[in-house]
């Protein structure tokens, strides 16, 4: 018999989303919830809590142990060659094999650089990233196929078809969550029993982990009502709720904007009554033989002015990846522009475009600075309205706020003005994020951005004279954009490189919900569906001019080469930075101006690239090598390419291109068998090495000798094998195998054979 006096709400974030801040979501509505009368409601990040569990000693012991069982790298020994589809195994393998030994001991202390005080300090942060992303490298390798980052989290399962992602909820060998869930937080859940759990899945990453959970709730708490909502599924919710077997995994999903229609369940569920009436959710009726969905009237949007300030009690604030809190908070919702052909943000939000005043935002935003003891704030915003970019800053100023704060931005010229912008800069704002998308006036006026790529720099810079970082988003592959098109947007970034401090650059993607799907015809396309996909939600298409998908992709890849070349933020390791959301923020909010963290990104490229002519050198302590039967360098090459990467569900949209297993075997072929070597230097900017056998024996010996100068004074070389030595030694400094000693090396006068170096 249920206790209906006592409704316990669990509002849960599932896996995957980025680990470094708090999402905001939950926090509103548990805000909402409470206000109106449900008072106990709280809140479960199962995403940083996984994050936090995985990247453990303990577990990163058990993942070694799982991959030497399922991925041998000895499987490989005698093969007569690597076939394609047997590459990525082979890369999984060996990079466990040689990566593992050490590897849990070193996470915690990698756990608290990031979180601590010596994230500032610019070698001992990217050391520890490194370490984080080779420990989810051996959680995903234990796991193989799939591959879990700070970023994205796949499986061999595609996410469009409802087949595949219900398969991918059970099986228990690929899905780490299965297991983390019963162990980590099923036995909360059953101490506590909630009636009603809310599912957040905002990004497509989340879908399996999120049903996963659902499917084990509804098994072990039969009378546990599992709802879901969220961004994504306002794009496939409708397809999911009609998608045979899901009603194993859910009981109903709201759509849209989640706090009246969570609310008016949580009320209905209480008091026992049908759930006909709660506005905008589909739900499954399950009193009839067969259990069938019933999709309910759509139900208005709060008042935006009105909703309580974000409620974040009960977060674990001390586990995210960062020395400091940034909390989200939405000033405004919707986007009162949502004429961009390509954006289908303004729809998936919900109807209409809603903000706060710049009263109320003060209010709230110093409530949690107060409560939260944290000025650092990401104001979550699809663009900020002219009249907000002069009030919001004045209100802040006026009330002394002493806040820093990030936010995305819409390209205004008459609001981001030089006096403009230095009212935002002392008002705390530190970076903007601008959609410039194309340098391409003729593409910018078929996307209507309403913009020019002149009026965007003179925006950006503006923001940059006054001290902001400017960030903007670039797109590649815009339908009829040509190759030529995109070389001019690549250019126009590199010549404003110190106006522009990071490119987020994406290929273009068509979703059922853009006007480029429901009118294809105005962009020259055809679109190509997918009759198997029942959950399709990214669409290829063909174009009549301009690059193919394809050729897109390809070109991705050639723009991304040239921004790493010229954006300091991009070069080397230093891209962690731009990886990891808010990092790069919390040095601007020290202090740090953007002209400094680039001076010292230059300075981190300089150092690992470049060393002194004279130096002298010694291997560095903790490489560890290991034989291989076949080039791991010319599979890590093969899997990098455009038609590789389409065989694996999409980083973006998670679903496998149709055809492209068979079209990446045939274009890039098998590996013959070649010995190599893997050498890998744990706190490398680039963790592993390839060397041929040659290259093996060189680093012993270096290594046996104790430096450069006394294997070559060992050795005796001529000029000329002496020279060939330290230019070696030079390509092993580059990959982190050896460092640079103090003092200078010795001239070397005597002669030896040269085979001996
Ligand atoms: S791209 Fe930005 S400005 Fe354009 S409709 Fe989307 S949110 Fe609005």
């Amino acid at each position: 018999m249920i206790d209906t006096k006592n409704f316990p709400i669990d509002l849960v974030f599932p896996p995957q989303g980025h680990f470094t801040q708090p999402y905001l979501a939950l926090p509103c509505l548990k805000a909402f919830l409470e206000e109106n009368g449900q008072r106990d409601v709280r809140l479960i990040d199962a995403s940083v809590e996984a994050y936090d569990r995985f990247l453990s000693e303990p577990y990163l012991e058990r993942c070694a142990a799982r991959v030497a069982e399922r991925l041998p790298v000895d499987a490989f020994e005698g093969a007569d060659a690597l076939a394609f589809e047997d590459m990525e195994r082979f890369r999984a393998a060996a990079e466990a094999a040689v990566a593992a030994p050490g590897l849990p001991q070193r996470v915690e202390e990698a756990k608290r650089v990031v979180r601590g005080e010596r994230f500032y300090e610019h070698e001992a942060y990217l050391e520890a990233m490194g370490t984080l992303y080779a420990g989810l490298r051996l959680v995903s390798a234990a796991h193989f196929p799939t591959v879990l980052t700070p970023h994205n989290f796949t499986m061999g399962y595609a996410n469009d078809r409802s087949e595949q992602v219900l398969a991918a909820t059970l099986d228990e060998e690929q899905n780490p969550f299965v297991e983390h869930f019963e162990t980590a937080l099923l036995p909360r859940l059953l101490e506590r029993r909630p009636r009603l759990v809310g599912l957040s899945v905002i990004y497509g990453s989340q879908l399996i982990p999120a049903l996963t959970l659902g499917r084990l709730i509804k098994r072990h708490l039969p009378d546990c009502h599992v709802t879901a909502g969220g961004g994504f599924l306002a794009y496939i919710g409708a397809k999911l709720m009609r998608a045979p077997g899901m009603d194993a995994c859910l009981d109903s999903i709201v759509f849209h904007e989640g706090e009246g229609p969570l609310l008016a369940l949580a009320n209905a569920l209480e008091a026992g009554r049908s759930l006909d009436e709660v506005g905008s959710l589909t739900w499954f009726d399950r009193s009839g033989d067969a259990v069938s969905a019933v999709v309910n009237e759509p139900q208005h949007p709060v008042r935006l002015e009105g909703a309580p300030v974000p409620n974040f009690d009960g977060l674990p604030l001390d586990t995210y990846f960062s020395p400091s809190v940034v909390l989200p908070y939405d000033v405004n919702r919707g986007c009162y522009y949502g004429a961009c052909t390509f954006c289908t943000l303004p729809t998936v939000i919900g109807p209409g475009y809603r903000t706060r005043s710049a009263e109320r935002i003060v209010d709230q935003v110093l409530e949690l600075k107060e409560r939260y003891g944290t000025n650092l704030f990401n104001f979550i915003t699809d663009c900020m309205p002219p009249g907000l970019i002069s009030d919001l800053p004045q209100e802040l100023i006026e009330r002394d706020a002493d806040i820093r704060y990030w936010c995305d931005a819409r390209v205004e010229p008459k609001a981001y003005t030089p006096e403009g912008a230095q009212r935002l800069y002392e008002s705390g704002c530190r970076k903007l994020l601008f959609g410039f998308e194309t340098a391409t006036p003729r593409l910018l006026k078929l996307m209507k951005k309403g913009q020019s790529p002149r009026a965007t720099l003179e925006v950006a810079t503006n923001c940059s004279n006054a001290g902001i970082s400017v960030t903007f988003y670039a797109m590649v592959g815009f339908p009829t954009e040509t190759r030529d098109e995109a070389r001019a947007t690549t250019a126009f970034l590199i010549d404003n490189a110190d106006v522009v401090r990071e490119v987020s650059l994406q290929t273009f993607h068509i979703d059922e919900v853009a006007r480029t799907y429901h009118h294809p015809e105005e962009f020259g396309i055809t679109i190509i569906d997918d009759p198997t996909a029942d959950l399709q939600l990214y669409h290829d298409y063909e174009s009549a001019t301009g690059m193919s998908q394809g050729e897109a992709a390809e070109m991705f890849d050639e723009m991304m080469a040239g921004l790493r070349q010229h954006f300091p933020l991009f070069s080397a390791d230093n891209v962690l930075y731009f990886m990891q959301k808010s990092h790069y923020f919390l040095h601007l909010a020290r202090g740090t101006t953007p002209d400094a963290f680039a001076d010292t990104c230059r300075e981190r490229t300089r150092a690992i690239t470049d060393p002194p002519a004279d130096a002298d050198f010694a291997v560095v302590d903790e490489v560890a090598t290991l034989e291989v039967p076949f080039s791991y360098a010319r599979a890590v090459e093969k899997l990098a390419d455009p038609l590789a990467r389409a065989v694996r569900p999409d980083f973006m949209t998670g679903r496998f291109v149709e055809g492209a297993a068979s079209r990446a075997r045939e274009a890039l072929g098998t590996l013959p068998p070649t010995r190599r070597v893997i050498a890998h230097a744990p706190r490398a900017a680039a963790p592993f090495t390839e060397l041929a056998p040659d290259g093996l024996r060189f680093l012993e010996a270096l290594r046996d000798a104790g430096s450069l100068s006394a294997l070559l004074a060992a050795l005796d070389p001529t000029p000329a094998a002496a020279e060939r030595a330290v230019a070696f030694t030079h390509r092993l400094y580059r990959s982190g195998l050896v460092r640079v000693l103090p003092g200078r090396l010795a001239p070397v006068t005597a002669s030896v054979r040269p085979a001996t170096v």
